[in-house]
């Protein structure tokens, strides 16, 4: 579709066709790297959300979709990778040009991850325990029971606009996986690359499992998270927006799953190997120029190596390619929207103003060709103490907060003093240390020696204030399935069931 100056529109995705919303409103969407509007997007309603609950309510109501067999639901799920794959570079390049990550990754890594997040789902289907048999046990009758898994029913999920086809496909694969049916809420400013997903999905899917509902956060977010027909919530924003959907969840006893904020501290040995510690470390906060949530923002390093870690991190930002995230050779591209890039200059001035020192960066970058766009330069905040707001909060940019320590207690006490534990490392050639060292670190992923080491099988969630639930493999699955006990009377003689005699004393004679 295309609105009368040629902008491509993306309408709502509801039952099986493209819709309107009811308002009949569609915005415009940014391409952040230019500032240049590139597409239209449907604005949803409370009423486009009525709608889509109510046909995946009928969906998931339909027994072929909510008691298929798992191997059937695995090959459908290959089926959904197989039609990611085949449509990979456009989906890659809506996602690049809405979110601002380079195409590179989102061709090269993140579109990969999610066919294997599909994959990996088909194979745990495949194997999951859907009903497991315990031992019959006297209780005091003999009692046969056994334990089912099946689908919650209408899932709501919540993404946030960092990631969109990646956090997408962690939610909706497991969802699928279990049996249930989905209405799907985007960020509101990269909604184009989920909408285009979601429809080909549907060529595979029965109508009415996979439903989007583009718009405001506080309308068809809010609309989902206190329906009272929606089963469960999977979110994943901001820490304050999680608190907010966990209450509304409580009203109608929604499940409730939340991918949140964090702080990621990364902890430097002084046996480091320190060209090795300075890449990843890079890595671990520029990727996505530092808009991620598991971004080691905080890098806790010895004093003895303390001003040579700093020396190779400013000269190892300097090399940083910024630049327009379709190019190829691009490294870094810019901040998600004007607002967000002048809320990370900020935190940048904050640290200058509490008394670190700015030891490369720090500026707005001009990026040739990209002119209009929001771009950061790749920062360094050398003397930094953890006290500081900018190593506290989620800055959400390529922003590196550099904390000297002098002893492995003090580094783990200043890793762990933050209301966040998403994700956690350690650089240490010591891996016995590194291992002991882990298991002081709260946080539900640690790293050793690298950072974003995420795979499919693996759980991936947070501790404390970053939320609770985890996403990817089995773990997911779980999330998205109730438990059912089912218990069989043997006993036929009413005189041999000594609990019943406990109300038919006129049994006992
Ligand atoms: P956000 O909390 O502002 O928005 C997240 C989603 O919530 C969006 O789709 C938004 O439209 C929606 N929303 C807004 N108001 C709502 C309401 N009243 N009810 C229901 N939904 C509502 O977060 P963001 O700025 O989009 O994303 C950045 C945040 O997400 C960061 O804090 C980041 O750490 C976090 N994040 C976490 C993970 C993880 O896996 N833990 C992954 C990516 C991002």
């Amino acid at each position: 579709m295309g609105d009368q100056q040629g902008l491509p529109q993306f309408p709502l995705f509801i039952n099986g066709e493209s819709c309107e919303p009811t308002g009949g409103v569609f915005t415009p969407v940014i391409n952040p790297a230019t500032g240049e509007t590139i597409a239209e997007i449907a604005q949803g309603t409370a009423e486009d959300v009525d709608t889509a609950v109510a046909a995946a309510r009928e969906a998931f109501e339909n027994p072929e979709w909510r008691k298929m067999n798992p191997e059937d639901r695995a090959a459908l799920l290959e089926q959904c990778a197989g039609v990611i794959m085949q449509n990979m570079q456009e989906l890659a390049v809506l996602e690049s040009t809405t979110s601002g990550g380079t195409l590179a990754r989102t061709m090269n890594l993140d579109l990969m991850v999610v066919v294997d997040v599909f994959m990996t789902l088909a194979e745990e289907v495949r194997n999951y325990p859907f009903v497991e048999n315990l031992k019959p046990r006297p209780v005091p009758e003999l009692t046969q029971s056994a334990v089912w898994k099946e689908p919650i029913g209408v899932c709501g999920l919540i993404t946030a606009w960092n990631f969109p086809l990646l956090l997408l496909s962690w939610k909706v694969a497991p969802a699928l996986a279990a049996g249930n049916t989905i209405v799907l809420k985007p960020a509101e400013i990269t909604p184009t690359s989920t909408v285009r997903i979601v429809e080909l999905l549907n060529s595979v899917l029965p109508k009415g499992v996979l439903n989007v509902v583009t718009g405001k956060g506080s309308v068809v977010g809010e609309r989902l998270s206190v329906h009272p027909d929606v089963d469960k919530i999977s979110f994943t924003g901001s820490t304050a927006m999680g608190k907010h959907v966990q209450t509304n969840c409580a009203m109608t006893m929604k499940r409730c799953t939340l991918e949140l904020g964090g702080k990621g501290p990364g902890i430097v040995l002084p046996d480091a190997d320190l060209d090795l510690t300075a890449q990843g470390a890079l890595w671990g906060v520029y990727m996505n120029a530092g808009q991620a949530c598991e971004s080691g923002t905080r890098l806790l390093v010895h004093e003895d190596v303390y001003d040579e870690m700093v020396d190779k991190l400013v000269a190892l930002s300097g090399k940083i390619i910024l630049g327009n995230p379709i190019e190829p050779a691009t490294g870094m591209g810019p901040m998600s929207t004007e607002a967000h890039f002048n809320t990370v200059m900020d935190y940048i001035q904050s640290a200058r103003d509490e008394g670190a020192r700015i030891a490369c960066g720090g500026e707005r970058a001009v990026v040739e060709g990209c002119e209009g766009g929001f771009f950061v330069e790749p920062t360094i905040i050398a003397d930094a103490t953890n006290d500081m707001k900018a190593a506290r909060e989620e800055i959400f940019g390529p922003v590196l907060c550099v904390i000297k320590y002098s002893s492995v207690e003090e580094a783990l006490a200043i890793a762990n003093d933050t209301e966040y534990g998403l994700s956690a490392g350690i650089w240490t050639r010591d891996l016995v240390l590194a291992q002991e060292m882990a298991r002081d670190l709260r946080a539900g992923s640690v790293w050793i020696n690298d950072w974003h080491m995420i795979r499919t099988d693996a759980p991936f969630g947070g501790y404390k204030q970053s939320g609770y639930g985890r996403e990817f493999g089995k773990y997911s699955l779980d999330s998205y399935l109730e438990t059912k006990a089912v218990n069989i009377a043997f006993q036929r003689d009413p005189m041999a069931k000594p609990m019943q005699t406990l109300l038919h004393t006129h049994l006992l004679g």
